[in-house]
């Protein structure tokens, strides 16, 4: 990010624009909803900027700005580089990104709600795009609504700090305050916050409560609309290690965000130190997310942590995420199930508890079985040694995606019989699709990772 967003405030701030043309202009219809205050150095301004002067909206001053004013103003708006650039003033030159200070966002206006979107100059198109998004969804009177929510605050700030405090205001602003806004204008906004300020008053407080939310193999586009919505209201979230850093940028700023250390198997974080942190929290009555990787119920010890809140009768619930075998199975444009092939899929962990997991060896033996293997990377040599034994054939194509859905995904398409050599050197997460060819259509892009691991 090279340019930092601020709201910078310039209530009675002396803003300069130099230069009386039509760039001037448009620049003008945006400072001129400000509270600063312009002068225009111009000596034959455009006839817009003449009327605005004549209704004292801004001030009219001969050019040259001299140095002392540079010195003075706030902001300068400037159509071309001259010498009156004084450091310690932020310029911004028309037309001239690079030697500008500061550029102007695309602005959405619901004073005082203000959207500001920038793209460093890169795609003015994509900034009004967005502005046209945005201007579609926001009311117009949220701005009104806001001034009267403000003036309320310190009503509102009776009601306990946190979760109380914000569901009052989004029942305002999402609920009855638009309608009532709409009905009978401040007066019925008003209205509606006395009654909403009694309701939440009287209001027992909420009971805290555990979301068991699937975040997906790593793409944040590969969330659940439910595991989004969680995360834009959970007070606390306790993450395991997998969990990718771009799915945590989605939980509130204000959220406690908690790393619980825990990978797959052998916890780093003892299981009973994690249940005890949701038993806390879910105590002093707030929201927790409970964030695993993948899918809850796939090796995530899942139901160790339901039966440590079901001695203590914790709400929650349960939202499932895609698990790591289904996003790479679609990355290698392929079925994890097959009609007249397998009719079904196994998912097994090459880890327990106690050490490498024994497993139905001579079924997952036979012809054409499929089965995803997770936490297969330490386990690979056991298991391959196991499967042989179990009468597999040495040359059963197995299919090893690291990092599913990451910028870095690596696939190795290999055989039973290299299987440990192919996984020796990956640093990542991976999952074993025993039985599973990649389509290289589909995966064109992982080509030269198959074919240079391809064994
Ligand atoms: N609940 C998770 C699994 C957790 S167990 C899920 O449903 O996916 C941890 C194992 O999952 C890892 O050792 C690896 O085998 C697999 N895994 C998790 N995320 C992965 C990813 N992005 N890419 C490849 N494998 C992954």
């Amino acid at each position: 990010m090279k340019y930092f967003p601020i709201f910078l405030n310039i209530k009675n701030q002396p803003i300069a624009v130099v230069g009386g043309g039509d760039a001037a202009v448009a620049k003008l219809r945006l400072l001129l909803q400000t509270e600063g205050q312009i002068t225009l150095y111009d000596d034959a301004p455009a006839p817009e900027i003449a009327t605005w002067a004549d209704a004292g909206l801004l001030t009219i001053s001969r050019p040259p700005m001299s140095a002392e004013q540079a010195r003075h103003a706030c902001l300068i708006h400037a159509a071309a580089k001259d010498d009156s650039r004084d450091a310690g003033t932020l310029f911004n030159w028309f037309n001239n990104l690079k030697n500008s200070d500061f550029i102007t966002p695309a602005i959405v206006d619901r004073d005082p709600v203000i959207v500001a979107i920038g793209t460093e100059g890169a795609a003015p198109v994509v900034a009004r795009a967005i502005k046209r998004v945005i201007e579609g969804r926001l009311p117009q009177t949220l701005g009104k609504l806001a001034k009267i929510g403000q003036a309320f605050r310190p009503h509102a700030d009776a009601l306990p700090f946190g979760r109380v405090r914000r569901d009052f205001w989004s029942a305002f602003y999402f609920g009855s305050g638009p309608t009532a806004y709409d009905a009978s204008g401040s007066d019925g906004a008003q209205a509606a916050l006395n009654e909403l300020l009694q309701v939440f008053t009287q209001h027992t407080p909420k009971q805290g409560h555990v979301d068991f939310v699937g975040a997906g193999p790593g793409d944040p586009t590969l969330l659940t609309h439910k595991a989004r919505l969680l995360l834009d209201e959970a007070d606390v979230v306790l993450y395991d290690r997998l969990v990718d850093p771009r799915i945590l940028e989605l939980a509130r700023r204000e959220a406690l965000v908690i790393e619980v250390g825990k990978t797959g198997f052998g916890p780093s974080m003892a299981q009973n130190e994690i249940n005890q942190l949701l038993i806390d929290h879910v105590g002093r009555g707030v929201q927790v997310v409970r964030l695993k990787s993948g899918d809850p119920s796939v090796f995530g010890r899942l139901d160790e942590e339901l039966e440590a809140i079901a001695a203590h009768d914790i709400s929650h619930s349960i939202v499932p995420g895609i698990t790591a075998a289904s996003a790479a199975a679609a990355s290698l444009g392929r079925s994890l199930t097959q009609r007249d092939r397998n009719s079904g899929v196994r998912l097994i962990t090459g880890h327990d508890m106690a050490g490498f997991a024994d497993q139905d060896w001579r079924s997952m033996a036979a012809p054409d079985t499929v089965v995803a293997i997770y936490m297969g990377k330490k386990a690979a040599r056991f298991i391959q040694g196991r499967l042989m034994m179990h009468g597999a054939d040495a040359e059963t194509p197995i299919t090893v995606v690291e990092n599913v859905s990451r910028a870095d995904q690596r696939t190795i398409s290999t055989q039973l019989k290299h299987l440990p050599q192919a996984v020796g050197n990956l640093d990542g997460p991976a999952v074993l699709l025993y039985g599973v060819i990649p389509c290289i259509k589909s995966c064109k892009i992982y080509q030269e990772q198959v074919l240079e691991r391809c064994n």
